[in-house]
């Protein structure tokens, strides 16, 4: 099985070791990893059926010998339960608390003046600002946890410091995607006019093209979109909200929208409404997909990845989404300002992830959300040109993590450098510890020993 830890990184092989220590609980719950990561899974020390209790601090059991991580649970699993999000199934406050309102609302959303939508959310989102797990409004608590046991490593290790392919080309400090989903036919016609915007600040973006039901999709829209630079990928086949309703559905769903994947010559999809079940990814053929959230509190689908960066489901990679749509900005948290992607931004940069923004061209037709959008622009070419921040299509951000998966540093005499394809890009990282907390350094140029930055954790 691939080592999620040595994955994240990309250490040297062997670089970094954790080992299981104790027995572990029959029973999976919750627990915590110092004061800022709540877990779920299997621990040695007692686990809670609620994310709102007091928690055992796992990291209180944990420890370092010969240079292995000795862990009270089992770092593996405990990551899958919460990138796959199965603390969810198991906790059975699954998909759609309310399924009724939530089938009946998403069929008909297209169709509601917003005043009546917003009533039918009501019952949904009841209590969602008392949720504690995922936190709102970014939950960063695999990339904390990687964080803390790497410092834990690199504090007890002789080297000091622990080399690693950084995560993003050319030393970018983070990165940035806009994504577009097209609803209705009004949305469609709005889609030149958006790019229009986009190319006024020089951003790229990607489309996510409803093929069935909703509005016709003519070969010259496809084309209006690419011939401009910016991607099409395939949102849902219908926009019914059942796409994940049964298997045998969804097998036979998956099948139809394979034909629009090479019709189209789409890598990326983005199942409706952010439904999504990953245990069946692997009847998608798409290279990527950007529809798990990080934290889904306003989402009609609870639960959340848990992490800000990408990660893969068997082949696919999973773009998750970052930030809260411009749906639920305006229209749940009647907010028409860009601090909350803001705050959300600041929290993803902390840990050197990726922001990633769902606007509807249907949604900000008004002259007021468009101010909004635009604000959200000048704001990102901002953290483009002021603080590094690369702003890819998400076809690119796709291209660089899979070959950075293939990337290996090796040792080359007495320096370390990163081969495999795309490796002129790479920038070698070194992980240190001051105090505590994790250090991470910078080489400017692959080869070159000195240090151009030093990042730290807060
Ligand atoms: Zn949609």
């Amino acid at each position: 099985m691939e080592n999620h830890l040595a994955q994240y990184y990309r250490f040297p092989e062997n670089h970094v070791r954790v080992a299981l220590r104790g027995n572990l609980s029959e029973a999976k719950g919750f627990f915590r990893f110092g004061p800022d990561a709540i877990c779920y899974g299997r621990c040695s020390g007692a686990v809670s059926n609620s994310a709102g209790a007091a928690l055992f601090d796992a990291q209180d059991e944990t420890m370092v010998e010969g240079g292995t991580v000795l862990l009270p649970f089992d770092l593996q699993e405990v990551v899958d339960n919460l990138r796959w999000e199965r603390y969810m199934e198991d906790a059975r406050a699954g998909a759609l608390r309310n399924p009724v309102v939530a089938s009946l609302y998403y069929f008909l959303r297209p169709l509601l003046p917003i005043d009546v939508r917003k009533h039918l959310q009501k019952a949904h989102l009841n209590g969602w600002r008392d949720l504690r797990f995922p936190r709102w409004p970014v939950d960063r608590t695999v990339d904390t946890l990687f964080e803390q046991i790497l410092a834990q490593s690199v504090h007890k290790s002789e080297a000091r410091e622990i080399p690693f392919i950084w995560f993003w080309p050319d030393g970018a400090s983070s990165c940035a995607i806009m994504t577009h989903d097209v609803e209705t036919a009004s949305g469609r016609d709005l889609c030149s006019g958006l790019m229009d915007i986009n190319d006024s600040f020089g951003m790229r973006a990607s489309f996510q093209i409803v093929p069935e039901s909703r509005y016709d999709v003519t070969a010259g829209f496809l084309s209006s979109i690419r011939d401009r630079g910016f991607e099409i990928n395939i949102q849902d086949l219908n926009h019914d909200g059942r796409l994940f309703r049964s298997h045998g559905e969804f097998l036979q769903r998956a099948a139809k929208i394979d034909l629009y994947r090479q019709q189209y010559g789409a890598e990326g999809f983005r199942a409706a409404v952010l439904y999504r079940n990953q245990q069946w990814y692997d009847a998608l053929k798409f290279s990527y997909d950007m529809s798990v959230p990080n934290v889904a509190h306003l989402d009609p689908q609870r639960g959340g990845c848990c992490t800000v960066m990408p990660y893969f489901i068997g082949e696919i990679l999973e773009l998750p989404v970052t930030t809260t749509q411009d749906y639920s900005l305006f229209h749940i948290l009647n907010d028409y300002s860009i601090n909350l992607w803001k705050q959300q931004t600041e929290l993803i940069m902390e840990k050197h992830g990726l922001m990633s923004f769902i606007i509807h061209p249907d949604y900000i037709s008004g002259v007021r959300e468009r101010c909004v959008y635009e604000a959200l622009l000048s704001y990102l070419t901002g953290l483009r040109d002021e603080k590094n921040v690369w702003i890819p299509t998400s076809s690119e951000v796709n291209r660089w993590w899979r070959q950075r998966r293939q990337m290996k540093l090796v040792r080359r005499g007495d320096s370390w450098r990163v081969e495999g394809e795309g490796k002129e890009r790479a920038r070698i990282a070194y992980a240190s510890e001051h105090d505590g907390q994790l250090v991470y350094s910078l080489t400017s140029r692959q080869g070159e020993n000195h240090m151009e930055e030093i990042k730290s954790r807060r």
